[in-house]
């Protein structure tokens, strides 16, 4: 039980952790809390975490849950019975719904490291994941390759460092998308 109950505030944590760009692990000695604490905090109020060390993510696998998720959602559009059921499973405790934002497909994962606060992540990222069996860094991003953002097909998608994915789409004089 840490001593200091004080909840850090937002500007505290921005300050800390995005300005003097301090790890997680120094903040945690300075406000005496957990770690953990500070990672959901740094959630809680939407900063993005810089690496995955930091979150102890690091060289962790996929869970059986991921799998499920995935099993789910690599069949692509046309989803088979036995998909459709697993779907249906999953989306009674709320997991694996699917919608449309922005023109990409976003899926309910809230237990995935890089969900939202809502408890969304994209699912272009999750496909790529579960093909590479481990978590995207945050210096990678998922492109797709004939420019259509919800052709989440694994052969749409390509694996690209962020620098690279960016001096890609300037060569071909495109606005960013992934
Ligand atoms: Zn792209």
């Amino acid at each position: 039980m840490s001593r200091n109950m004080r909840q850090p505030s937002e500007s505290e944590l921005k300050q800390y952790y995005l300005i003097e760009k301090m790890t997680i692990s120094e903040i945690s000695k300075i406000l005496n809390m957990a770690q953990g604490k500070i990672y959901n905090f740094l959630k809680k109020y939407d900063i993005p975490t810089r690496n995955h060390r930091e979150t102890g993510m690091k060289g962790k696998h996929l869970t059986e849950e991921h799998k499920k998720i995935i099993s789910m959602t690599h069949k692509g559009k046309k989803w088979s019975e036995e998909t459709l059921e697993k779907q249906k499973i999953a989306q009674n405790k709320g997991i694996g719904r699917k919608e449309l934002h922005n023109g990409y497909v976003r899926i309910y994962f809230p237990s995935h490291p890089k969900s939202d606060k809502r408890g969304w992540i994209l699912e272009h990222d999750l496909i790529m994941e579960c093909n590479i069996g481990r978590w995207l860094n945050k210096d990678e991003v998922v492109h797709h390759k004939n420019g259509i953002k919800d052709d989440n097909r694994l052969e749409n998608l390509e694996l690209m460092k962020r620098s690279e994915h960016t001096k890609l789409h300037m060569k071909k004089k495109e606005v960013m998308t992934y």
